[in-house]
């Protein structure tokens, strides 16, 4: 992804996008302090853009370091990126981290820097693969305790389970992998959460460690709108043979119906193809309007 052209925003400065480098004893690279956010732009206009800003701070805030922006500021960055590479319909990846001030543990002299990226990404699973429904496999690693890991974070060291996790999926000829949690309980895709239906109600995990997802909470409200129910409850494996239809949801996802987990068969039906439906018409209003 270095190179190409374009211009990424760096601490207030566009840079151009070959020359957007860091130092390799850049604290985020040897511990981790690094948090991020991914948005989606339709038409020009990034969803939920103060909400992703807002959960950016807040991440950072988890980790105790202190993005210099404010609210405001990030979100009016992520637009001047959007215009310096003239991007319409795209994905915009700001990222906070600890920089190369000081090495060790201890961080406190580090500085924080903030970078925003935006570059055109098409759907995280093809449009044909979605509608079919795509497999997902079972992952080993779990989603930790929140004692243990700040998992209401979006945090980059998170991640590394779920690159694990992913690669074996796709080693495995699965699209995605379901991650429990620690409990055992049903938690998330690597990049996304997950809904279960059966009996024409809509079951979710509870979000009590891991990813609160903004799509998550707006299909939610989706799903109510309709009418539909929607219980946010413990979800254990074993019942996973008992629902009979799967979707996951995520900025990069968007709705995307699941026709396998593991040996267990879903068949994308009303529910799951409403909902994405409702969730395209609400990120898209211009392109609705104009049908
Ligand atoms: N869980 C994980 C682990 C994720 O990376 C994402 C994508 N950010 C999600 C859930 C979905 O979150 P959102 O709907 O806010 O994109």
């Amino acid at each position: 992804y270095h190179d190409r052209d374009g211009f990424i925003w760096i601490d207030g400065r566009m840079v151009p996008w070959r020359d957007a480098s860091i130092h390799i004893l850049t604290h985020a690279l040897h511990y981790g302090s690094a948090v991020f956010e991914g948005e989606r732009a339709y038409g020009g206009e990034i969803f939920k853009l103060t909400e992703h800003s807002q959960r950016l701070i807040d991440s950072a805030e988890i980790l105790e370091f202190k993005i210099e922006q404010s609210v405001a500021e990030i979100d009016q960055a992520c637009r001047d990126v959007m215009a310096a590479n003239n991007l319409v319909d795209c994905y915009v990846r700001p990222i906070a981290w600890r920089g190369s001030e000081q090495m060790g543990i201890s961080a406190q002299q580090t500085k924080t820097h903030l970078a925003i990226a935006a570059w055109e990404w098409g759907s995280y699973f093809p449009m044909e693969q979605r509608l079919k429904g795509i497999r997902i496999g079972h992952a080993k690693y779990r989603r930790p305790d929140p004692a243990t890991a700040p998992s209401r974070a979006k945090a980059a060291g998170l991640y590394m389970i779920c690159t694990v996790e992913k690669h074996r999926a796709e080693r495995n000829g699965y699209a995605d992998a379901l991650m429990l949690d620690w409990r055992g309980r049903v938690a998330e895709c690597t990049g996304a959460n997950i809904f279960l239906i059966k009996d024409g109600v809509i079951h979710t995990p509870e979000a009590d460690c891991f990813l609160d997802g903004i799509t998550r909470r707006t299909v939610i409200d989706l799903a109510k709108q309709r009418g539909y129910e929607v219980q946010e409850r413990a979800i254990l494996p074993e019942e996973l043979g008992s629902f009979t239809e799967c979707f996951i949801t995520g900025t990069a996802a968007e709705v995307t119906p699941v026709s396998e987990i593991g040996h267990v068969k879903y068949t994308p039906g009303q529910i799951s193809e409403t909902l994405l439906n409702d969730y395209m018409a609400l990120v898209q209003p211009k392109r609705k309007a104009a049908e």
